[in-house]
């Protein structure tokens, strides 16, 4: 029997508070779960066009072009790259994390030169440094910022209206490309507003859905550079993309089944709106940063301002090993909480609190955390991060209770 196995056999609910994969509301586990269609039948270019218009209000675009891949976050990054650059191209990262590393690593297996802004893991990407950077470039030769608007690595989100503030000041062209495959659909994002110009996802996430998705909507800018960029690409290439999504078709079999499961989450997601989504998101993360505060720790964001309302880097003692708190959770509580990554291993766990979830779920993981960080030796008192996250959700349930009344007049 593997581990997961193992899951199947226990009493009551695992607790997934990973960063993604989230968890998946159950009307959308049901609308995933029917027969094969023909993806090339008269009746699927309705269903196909819906989705693509519809995703247009996740990522706040009227001009962005959205384009489904079956893929995850990382093919995400890879055909927003080779659609627009060229081998050699030059372009400018800021490294906060695991995840905007790998990106510059994608960028430059495919061969292009990256100038990295590094930062402190912790830290927000500095608008100031990337207006200098641009600045400096007077002959316009960096041809794209790359920002990773929420690292999931270390529970930060930078501020993207400052960082296309930075690009505008600095009068440069360069595209802005954004990675919000832990933002998006749970934390506030603008496409158009912000200038961006291609933002990437994948479905796992904000979306609700199981991974299989590396969604990108790209602006006429963007879309613009498909012909002169000379990457190498087949299965990533737009132009195959848009000519078979015109039609409402596409140009290889479709992952059928994250497709209705999208349907689901897209109609979950603009039901509840996309406001009340971010502010549910705002009022979870508080609760959990308010129990951090209760056990004494310190968040991996170094700025209240930069923390993020989807993921939560809990920073344990010198003296403790983070992967042991997330092992303990599993193995004891049922209880997957996130571990940290590459350099943050052992320094951190995550909490993730992203997607279909509410106050008493988040005060389930909350509990079971303090539980794994008794048992791994850490210097807390069992029931203090519950009851801080509870005061938080007390305050702030009134509200909550009054948008679920309009949902199903329950509380009425
Ligand atoms: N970008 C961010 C911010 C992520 O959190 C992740 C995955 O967690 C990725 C990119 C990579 O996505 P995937 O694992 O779907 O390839």
């Amino acid at each position: 029997m593997s581990g997961f196995d193992s899951l199947s056999g226990l009493v009551g609910s695992h607790f997934l508070f990973v960063p993604g994969p989230t968890n998946i509301p159950e009307r959308v586990l049901r609308a995933m779960d029917r027969a094969m269609e023909d993806h090339r039948s008269c009746a699927f270019p309705e269903f196909t066009l819906g989705l693509l218009e519809d995703l247009k209000q996740i990522f706040r675009t009227d001009d962005g072009q959205p384009i489904i891949f079956p893929a995850t976050g990382t093919g995400g990054w890879e055909t927003a790259l080779v659609n627009t650059c060229s081998p050699g191209d030059r372009v400018l990262a800021v490294r906060n994390g695991q995840f905007s590393h790998l990106f510059i690593d994608c960028a430059e297996r495919h061969g292009l030169r990256v100038d990295v802004i590094d930062v402190e893991w912790g830290e927000p990407a500095p608008p100031e440094q990337i207006e200098e950077a641009l600045t400096a470039d007077n002959i316009h030769e960096i041809r794209g910022v790359l920002i990773v608007h929420n690292e999931t690595a270390t529970g930060v989100a930078s501020d993207m209206g400052a960082i296309r503030r930075a690009i505008d000041a600095a009068d440069h062209p360069a595209l802005f490309y954004v990675d919000g495959v832990s933002s998006i659909a749970s934390i506030d994002f603008r496409m158009d507003e912000w200038g961006v110009d291609v933002a990437i996802t994948g479905s796992q996430k904000g979306l609700m859905l199981p991974a299989g998705l590396g969604i990108v909507c790209v602006s006429p800018k963007a879309l613009a550079l498909v012909e002169e960029a000379k990457c190498n690409r087949c299965f990533f290439d737009w132009r195959d993309m848009l000519k078979a999504n015109s039609a409402g078709f596409f140009p290889y079999t479709p992952a059928l089944s994250l497709l209705f499961g999208l349907r689901e989450s897209l109609d979950c997601l603009l039901e509840e709106g996309l406001e009340n989504v971010f502010d549910r998101h705002h009022r979870l993360a508080e609760g959990v940063r308010a129990a951090v505060g209760a056990w004494g720790l310190q968040t991996c964001s170094k700025r209240p301002e930069s923390s993020s309302d989807s993921v939560t880097g809990v920073m344990v003692p010198a003296e403790v090993d983070g992967a042991e708190v997330v092992e303990v959770a599993f193995r004891r509580y049922n209880l997957a909480l996130g571990a940290g990554l590459a350099r943050l291993a052992g320094k951190l766990f995550r909490i993730g609190h992203m997607g279909a979830l509410n106050e008493l779920m988040l005060l389930g993981a909350i509990g079971g955390a303090e539980m794994a960080m008794k048992d791994v030796g850490i210097d807390i008192s069992l029931g203090s991060g519950v009851t801080a996250a509870q005061e938080c959700y007390h305050r702030s349930a009134s509200t909550s209770a009054r948008a679920a009344s309009t949902v199903d007049g329950s509380f009425a």
